[in-house]
């Protein structure tokens, strides 16, 4: 069993706070400033140059691919790390339609998240006006997934609703019809089981920000089933992708399999940041994580429904249908939240009219629960909101 009151002591929470929002920014783990210290004084510092050799930078990404890898049921040796996912979904996109060279047409949902479908249209836009990206309502995606279809592009948890598609089943029937999949699991990894090799998904891709708690800029992860990693050609092939980066060959050979997906220089700082949360990660169970996850959401719908009847739910009622997180539609849900998180409790919003809240059981529990609803029902009923303070937009929602 998971010591959830031990993963918990293991995170810097600020007093007077209850962190709601760690689906879009993870909390600090308490090891990570003097890990970082003893990286860059000790390492960096001192080591210099020969610092990519002796202190195992070069061997980061792969090293922690693999522990990303256990919490997503990748086989050892698939995932690597590296880049922003809006990048990592240009490549796995890019590779899929390569391995697929006589079908033109990828197909998305309108739930997901938009970079995802801007990397799609900007990727779509240079290979040529034959290529098509189709958008369809996530409940219309299954009866879509045609003959014609080149690549199943499908981000497994919805942001807005926290709406959990079945990834095994839409692999399945894709595979079916010979299209390739595509699963973004930015709201998948850390937030409950997810099995790419069982399910057979051909490419993965998701951050380590959110969930996983790796700090703000914590590079992306790509995952490359092994039938493809020998067979997929990098469109972005840069030299630590390469077969022998320090041949400095003038052209490019693809290295070996999911170690082609890396681009450029890896980000260590950042790296060695999410060391310090893979170690907390390491004391934890993914179905404890699952079960506690659902046990806080239904307490928080039970509890924000009773209390609070302006609030419509707007996330599957079903918790198997469901993501980590819940999320509730007010007209004023802007200015709701501005009036929570100046009561220490912090959520997020998402346009028109999406209150968010992420339930992360490494480090929150059932009193906290208790404490945001009581919270929550105030602001409500006493229509704290209601201020012009509470109403200026800032540019992060
Ligand atoms: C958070 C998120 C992103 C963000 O991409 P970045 O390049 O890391 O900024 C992309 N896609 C999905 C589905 C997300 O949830």
């Amino acid at each position: 069993m998971t010591d959830f009151a031990a993963t918990k002591a293991m995170f810097d929470l600020p007093q007077g706070v209850i962190y709601l929002d760690g689906n879009s920014l993870g909390p600090l783990p308490k090891a990570a400033p003097a890990r970082l210290d003893r990286m860059m004084r000790k390492e960096w510092g001192e080591m210099l140059i020969t610092g990519w050799n002796k202190a195992g930078w070069m061997a980061q990404p792969m090293e922690l691919g693999d522990r990303v890898g256990k919490l997503i049921g990748a086989e050892p040796g698939h995932v690597t790390m590296g880049d922003t996912l809006s990048i990592k979904v240009y490549q796995a996109l890019a590779s899929a339609l390569e391995l697929q060279s006589d079908r033109k047409v990828v197909l998305s949902d309108n739930g997901n998240f938009p970079s995802d479908l801007y990397m799609a249209e900007g990727l779509l836009r240079t290979l040529g006006p034959e290529y098509e990206l189709r958008v369809v309502d996530p409940e219309a995606v299954e009866e879509n997934i045609t003959e014609d279809i080149a690549v199943l592009m499908i981000t497994e948890v919805d942001y807005r609703t926290g709406r959990k598609h079945n990834m095994a089943a839409l692999t399945a029937k894709a595979h079916a019809v010979g299209a390739l999949t595509v699963w973004d699991l930015a709201h998948s990894a850390g937030a409950l089981p997810v099995e790419v090799a069982g399910a057979g998904a051909d490419f993965a891709v998701g951050c380590t920000y959110k969930y996983l708690n790796g700090g703000p800029g914590a590079p992306a992860f790509i995952y490359v089933a092994p039938r493809h990693a020998g067979r997929a050609v990098p469109a972005l092939s840069g030299w630590l992708g390469h077969k022998a980066p320090f041949a400095f060959d003038l052209s490019y050979r693809p290295g070996t399999g999911v170690e082609r997906m890396r681009v450029g220089t890896p980000p260590v700082l950042q790296l060695t940041a999410l060391e310090t949360a893979m170690d907390i990660w390491d004391m934890a169970d993914m179905a404890d994580v699952r079960a506690r996850s659902i046990a806080l959401t239904e307490q928080f719908i039970a509890g924000i429904e009773a209390a609070c009847p302006e609030l419509e739910l707007a996330s599957p009622r079903d918790a198997e249908a469901r993501g980590s997180q819940v999320s509730f539609r007010f007209v004023e849900g802007y200015a709701a939240m501005q009036a929570l998180i100046a009561r220490g409790v912090i959520g997020d919003f998402r346009a028109p009219d999406i209150m968010r809240f992420g339930f992360t059981p490494l480090y929150i529990d059932e009193a906290d629960v208790s404490a945001a609803i009581s919270i929550i029902s105030d602001v409500m009923t006493n229509k704290e909101w209601d201020r012009a303070e509470y109403k200026v937009r800032a540019a992060v929602t």
